[in-house]
C-alpha cells in the first residue's frame, strides 16, 4: 500500500512526489511519456533555448555597431541547434529521474489510470493508494477544420527535420507569439494569424499594441481578425483558406490555439466531477469530488504555468503529510509571468483595464524608450514600462514591461508587488544606473484615469 500514487511526472507531479517522499511517505509515480513533463521536454526549457538562439541575428547586427564584424554565414544551422537542445533535454530527463530515485520514489513507466477508490492501474499492475494525485497536465487543442491532418503543433517544432522557409502560426496566445518570434528570428518568413482584433488577450492593451508594433518591426507579419477555414496541400506547399477570402501559401502551419486538460483513459470506473473542457474540479485543498483523489497543475486549468504547478504540488504534499508545514494554500493573484516573444513581455498584477474595473480611480505611469544598448547604430528596438497604481491606497497593483530581459526584471519587482509596495516605496528606492530597470523607480509623471 502506497501513501501516495502520482499519475504524471511533470512539474506538479515530480514536485509533489519528491516532497511527500522527503516527509517519509511511501510514494510511487507513474509516467507514460517523458520525465519532467511538458515544461522540460516540449515546453519552457527547449522553447527558451530556441528563443535564445533566435536572438542571435540581432546580436550580430548590434556587434557591428560596436566594431565587431561577425560573419553570420548562411544563418542558423538548424540540426546543430535542434540536436544540441535535444542533448540538453536528455540530460535534464536523467536528472529528473535521479531526483525521484534518490528521494526513494518508486518509478513506474506506464499509462496510469484511476481504477477505483484507492486503486491505480499502472500498465498491468494494480496499486493500492491512500491518496492519489492526478498531475497529467494538458495537451494541445486544435479546432476541427478541413485539412487538420496537415497542421503541426508545438511539440513538432522541437524535432523538425528541416526548418521551413515560409510558416504560418495560428493563434494569439503565449505559444503562438513565442513561436512566431522564434521562427522569425531563426530566419523563417512568418505570418501569425489571430482571429481577434489584437492578440495576447488578457494582457494590458497598451502592452499588446506595443508588442504588435515591435514584432512587426522585427519582421513578423501579423494578421489580426483573420481565421483559417481550411488547409490544403498543393505540391510541397500548404494553402490556407482565410476568413477574409484570401489564401496564404506556406511550407508549414503551426497551430497554437490553447491547451486542454489531459484526461485520456484516466478514469476506469468512476470519474470525479469535471469542467466542460475536461479539467478536474478541485476544492481549495486540491481534492476532487472523489475522496482521496487530488489534482494539481494544468489538468485543473487554473493557471497553466510551471511555477504554479510546482507551488500546488509542493503545498499539497505538505498538506497531506506535514500539515503544520504547509502554510496557506497557493494564491493566484500577483502571479508574475513572461511571454518570450521578441521583444519579451514581463508582467505582474493587473492590466490597466482590470485595474479600472476593480479600483475605479488609478494612476498610470508609462515610459517608452530606445534602450541604451541600441543607440550606437540604427537598430530601432524600443521598450515600454508601465506601473498601475490604486489612487486611493497608493499601492502598485500592476507592473508591465516589454523589452530585453523583461522576465528577469519583473521577477524581482514581483516580490515588492506581492508584499504590497506603494508608489511611494518605489519613489524612495534608489535606481541602479544605467539600467533599463531603473525606469520603474524613476517614473514621476502619472496620469489619473477614472473608470
Ligand atoms: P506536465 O508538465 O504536462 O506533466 C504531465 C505529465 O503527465 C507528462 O509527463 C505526461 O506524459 C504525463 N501523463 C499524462 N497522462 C498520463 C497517464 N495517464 N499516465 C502516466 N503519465 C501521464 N510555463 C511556464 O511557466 N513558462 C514557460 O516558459 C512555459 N512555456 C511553455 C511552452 C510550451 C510550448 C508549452 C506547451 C507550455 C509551456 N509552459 C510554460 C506551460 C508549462 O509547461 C505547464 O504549465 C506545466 O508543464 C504544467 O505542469 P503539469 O505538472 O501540470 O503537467
Ligand atoms: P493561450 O490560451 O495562451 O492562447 C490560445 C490562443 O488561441 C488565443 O489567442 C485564442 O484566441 C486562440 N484560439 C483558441 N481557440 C481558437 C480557435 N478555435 N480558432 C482560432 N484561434 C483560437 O494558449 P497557448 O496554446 O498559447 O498556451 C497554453 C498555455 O500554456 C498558456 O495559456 C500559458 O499558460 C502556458 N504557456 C506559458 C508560457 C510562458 O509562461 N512563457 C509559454 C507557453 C505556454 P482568443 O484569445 O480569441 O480566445
Amino acid at each position: 500500500m502506497f501513501d501516495l500514487v502520482v499519475i504524471g511526472a511533470g512539474s506538479g507531479g515530480v514536485r509533489a512526489a519528491r516532497i511527500a517522499a522527503g516527509l517519509g511517505a511511501k510514494v510511487a509515480i507513474i509516467e507514460n511519456r517523458f520525465f519532467g513533463g511538458t515544461c522540460v521536454n516540449v515546453g519552457c526549457v527547449p522553447k527558451k533555448l530556441f528563443s535564445y538562439g533566435a536572438a542571435f541575428p540581432d546580436l550580430f547586427r548590434l556587434a557591428a555597431d560596436y566594431g565587431f564584424n561577425v560573419d553570420a554565414g548562411a544563418g542558423v544551422d538548424w540540426p546543430t541547434l535542434r540536436d544540441n537542445k535535444t542533448r540538453e533535454i536528455t540530460r535534464l530527463n536523467g536528472i529528473y529521474r535521479r531526483l525521484l530515485e534518490s528521494a526513494g520514489v518508486t518509478i513506474i513507466e506506464a499509462h496510469g489510470a484511476v481504477a477505483g477508490k484507492g486503486q491505480v492501474r499502472a500498465g498491468n499492475q494494480l496499486l493500492e493508494a491512500r491518496h492519489i494525485l492526478i498531475a497529467t497536465g494538458g495537451k494541445p487543442f486544435v479546432p476541427d477544420i478541413p485539412g487538420r491532418e496537415h497542421i503541426l503543433i508545438s511539440d513538432d517544432l522541437f524535432s523538425l527535420p528541416v526548418l521551413p522557409h515560409r510558416v504560418a502560426v495560428v493563434g494569439g496566445g503565449y505559444i503562438a507569439s513565442e513561436f512566431a518570434s522564434i521562427l522569425s528570428g531563426l530566419g523563417c518568413e512568418v505570418t501569425q494569424l489571430y482571429r481577434g482584433d489584437l492578440f495576447l488577450r488578457g494582457f494590458d492593451r497598451d502592452i499588446r499594441q506595443f508588442v504588435a508594433e515591435q514584432m512587426q518591426h522585427r519582421g513578423v507579419n501579423l494578421r489580426f481578425n483573420t481565421d483559417v477555414e481550411a488547409v490544403r496541400v498543393v505540391g510541397d506547399s500548404r494553402y490556407l483558406d482565410l476568413s477574409d477570402g484570401t489564401e496564404l501559401a506556406v511550407d508549414a502551419v503551426f497551430y497554437a490555439t490553447g491547451r486542454v486538460p489531459n484526461i485520456d483513459a484516466l478514469f476506469e470506473a468512476e470519474s470525479p466531477v469535471l469542467a466542460l473542457n475536461g479539467a478536474v474540479k478541485v476544492d481549495d485543498c486540491f481534492q476532487s469530488s472523489m475522496s482521496g483523489v487530488y489534482a494539481v497543475g494544468d489538468v485543473i486549468d487554473r493557471v497553466q504555468l510551471t511555477p504554479v504547478a510546482l507551488a500546488e504540488g509542493m503545498w499539497l504534499a505538505r498538506h497531506l503529510f506535514a500539515p503544520h508545514q504547509a502554510g496557506p494554500a497557493p494564491e493566484y493573484d500577483f502571479v508574475p509571468t513572461a511571454v518570450f516573444c521578441h521583444p519579451n513581455i514581463g508582467t505582474v498584477g493587473l492590466s490597466e483595464e482590470q485595474a479600472l474595473e476593480r479600483h475605479g480611480v488609478i494612476r498610470v505611469f508609462r515610459s517608452e524608450f530606445r534602450g541604451m544598448k541600441y543607440t550606437l547604430g540604427d537598430i530601432q528596438h524600443r521598450s515600454l514600462m508601465k506601473l498601475i497604481v490604486d489612487d486611493a491606497s497608493d499601492q502598485v497593483i500592476g507592473l508591465h514591461m516589454v523589452g530585453d530581459d523583461a522576465g528577469e526584471i519583473v521577477q524581482g519587482f514581483a516580490v515588492a508587488i506581492r508584499a504590497g509596495a506603494t508608489k511611494q516605496d518605489f519613489d524612495r528606492t534608489v535606481g541602479i544606473h544605467p539600467t533599463a530597470a531603473e525606469e520603474f523607480v524613476t517614473m514621476r509623471e502619472g496620469k489619473v484615469v477614472r473608470g
